[in-house]
Parts: C-alpha cells; structure tokens; sequence
C-alpha cells in the first residue's frame, strides 16, 4: 500500500509567500467534534463562527472560490483564538496556525484597500481640483475664508511682523502676469514681511 501523496500546493486569493497550508486545511474531516468546544459557535449558532466554518473559509479561499473579503477577516476576527478546538480535533488539525496566516492575510488586505483608496482620492485631488481646469479659481472659496478668518496672520507671521497675503477672489494664474487686479479683488498672491 502506498502513501496518500501530499496535496500540490494551492493558496488561490491569498498571498502566496504567507497562505494557511493547503496540506495541513484538507486534513480537516468536518466531523463536528470541534463544534461543543467553540465559544462563538456555542454564542452564534453559525457555522461561520466555528472552527469548521473557519476552516472551510480558509480552503475556499486556497482553492480560488471566494476572495479575502471582509466578510472573511471578519470570521477570522471573531475567532476568541483559545484553541479549545485544536485540543478536541481527532485530525491534529493546527487550527492556531492557520488561523494566524488567514488573520494576517485579511489585515494585509485590508491595509493595501485603505492605502489605494488613500491614493486614488490624493490623485484625484490633485488632477481634478489642484490641476485641473480651473483648479485653482475652485479653491478661492477656501482661500478667501482663511484670508478673512485670520487664520493666514496666524500661520505666516512667525517672525513677530504680521504677514499678510492676498490672492485674487478669480485666481491668481493672468493676473499676476499682466500686473493687473480686478475689479473687487483684492489684489495677487504675495507675502509682505
Ligand atoms: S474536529 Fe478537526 S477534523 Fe473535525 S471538524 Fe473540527 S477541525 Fe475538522
Ligand atoms: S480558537 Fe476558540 S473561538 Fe476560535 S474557533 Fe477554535 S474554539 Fe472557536
């Protein structure tokens, strides 16, 4: 008789330099011994919330049928991670370890989502109100209020000699190249000290 060959490698939708172990998740017999042992499963009646469900989570993920998803690291963060399961699972299943590479997957994930986001909004700022078509004209507004609030004394006159600066209400850009002002502006951008 021959040995059961090991399972060829798979991580699916996670990282694959950290993924829970394909071979230790498929040892898994879903027999439900673990299931009286488990807190939250005890507290929620739902398979997501047991050791199994878990399990299940981590190898529908190794295998490419469901995505590292929050509803995923939300499983994963319910886990109490008291290991009563580890200790009742007749398979020797290392429900400790594997449940720390999936939370470390979800957490990574969700790290890299904030960190695109984060960067989608700078460059859509930048490109859109900064840059863009009459960026600067749509940022007046901003401008105008931090004039008359006080706030630009405030930040410019470190050096005890009230700095002012002023821009004109319909953008500086022509303005300040042909010398001119506007009507009812209050001038180009420039700071007296
Ligand atoms: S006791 Fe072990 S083999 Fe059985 S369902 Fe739980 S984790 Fe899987
Ligand atoms: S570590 Fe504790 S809370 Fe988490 S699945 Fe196992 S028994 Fe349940």
């Amino acid at each position: 008789m021959t040995s059961a060959a090991p399972h060829p490698v798979q991580t699916g939708y996670f990282d694959p330099s950290d993924a829970p172990s394909y071979d230790q998740l498929v040892h898994c017999m879903r027999c439900g011994l673990c299931l009286p042992t488990c807190p939250t499963y005890s507290l929620y009646h739902l398979e997501k919330a047991s050791p199994r469900g878990r399990l299940a989570l981590m190898r529908a993920v190794s295998e490419g049928r469901l995505g590292v998803t929050p509803g995923f690291g939300e499983a994963m963060t319910l886990c109490l991670g008291c290991l009563a399961c580890q200790t009742a699972c007749p398979a020797g299943v290392p429900f400790g370890e594997l449940l720390e590479m999936a939370r470390h997957q979800a957490e990574a994930r969700q790290k890299r989502k904030r960190f695109i986001c984060a960067e989608r909004l700078r460059n859509w700022l930048l490109s859109r109100v900064v840059y863009g078509p009459r960026g600067l004209e749509r940022l007046m507004p901003l401008l105008r209020f931090y004039q008359n609030a006080g706030l630009q004394r405030r930040h410019l006159g470190t050096d005890g000699t009230p700095a002012t600066a002023q821009v004109s209400p319909s953008g500086a850009r022509g303005c300040r190249a042909r010398g001119a002002t506007l009507p009812g502006s209050r001038g180009t951008a420039h700071r007296l000290s």
